[in-house]
């Protein structure tokens, strides 16, 4: 590899700046890719609440439908009683009489059962309705919760689209201060190990994967005049004086831009 010493240290303070947006990258494509857990939550209660008020609907109908076919036998009832009063008054023998009054007798306690069983089903349905109305205000609530968790995570996914173009730029912008070489050298062992080529080598241990560095190559890497990689997890390695010296460079450059304002 062919570089100058400050073809170096550009390539690397370059490398440093990348692997934090690179950092940056990776956390915004995991919430890009995953909707957050509370919208999924009450999605899926949604649903499940969905499902327990078509049950409930069913029910309600289911009860409500026999509540009105005894109804409507309650009404015929009422007309065979009024039959067999009429009946009853026209007898003309004792036996008519007897067995007019055993067939009125016999719709007065048809009727009293079917009054009975009337009120019973009323009270049936009323409690589906109930649990109907209840399953409907939470499915209404949970939905109107939903809506809002959603608007707010389309909001969101703009966002990230947004930063997520704007650091593939600066991503772009980093790398063309890279050596081609150092690059693909940063590129593979980030591969390798999760997203992180470049290492601070800091009181003679590689803080990449926490193994001392040789002091030969602890005094070559504060030269910094050729590219030095970790024995042990083969990332890039930097001193802390490169940090720095580039501490130093900002604040001239912020001072330069404040005076020159
Ligand atoms: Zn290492």
């Amino acid at each position: 590899m062919d570089f100058t010493p400050e073809e170096l240290k550009t390539s690397i303070r370059s490398l440093i700046k990348l692997q934090e947006i690179d950092g940056i990258l990776f956390k915004l494509n995991e919430e890009l890719k995953l909707p957050p857990g509370e919208l999924v939550g009450i999605k899926n209660k949604s649903e499940e609440t969905q499902k327990a008020m078509r049950n409930a609907e069913r029910m309600f109908r289911a009860v409500d439908r026999e509540r009105r076919a005894i109804e409507l036998r309650l009404i015929t009832l009422q007309e065979d009683l009024k039959r067999a009063e009429t009946k009853r008054r026209e007898v003309k023998n004792t036996k008519e009489e007897f067995s007019a009054n055993k067939e009125f007798e016999n719709f007065q306690r048809k009727l009293a059962d079917f009054k009975k069983m009337l009120e019973e089903k009323e009270s049936a349905v009323e409690e589906k309705q109930a649990l109907l109305t209840e399953k409907k205000a939470e499915f209404e609530a949970l939905e109107a919760k939903l809506k809002s968790l959603e608007e707010t995570r389309n909001k969101r996914l703009e966002d990230l689209k947004y930063q997520l173009d704007e650091h593939n730029s600066k991503r772009r912008e980093y790398i063309s201060h890279v050596q081609g070489d150092i690059f693909s050298m940063y590129e593979r062992v980030q591969k390798l190990r999760r997203g992180s080529g470049v290492a601070l080598v800091k009181d003679g241990t590689c803080t990449g994967c926490f193994v001392s560095v040789p002091p030969q190559l602890s005094t070559n890497l504060a030269k910094l005049d050729r590219l030095i990689t970790c024995s042990s997890c083969s990332r890039i390695l930097y001193p802390e004086v490169l940090l720095e010296s580039q501490e130093v460079e900002n604040t001239e450059a912020v001072s330069l831009k404040s005076s020159s304002a």
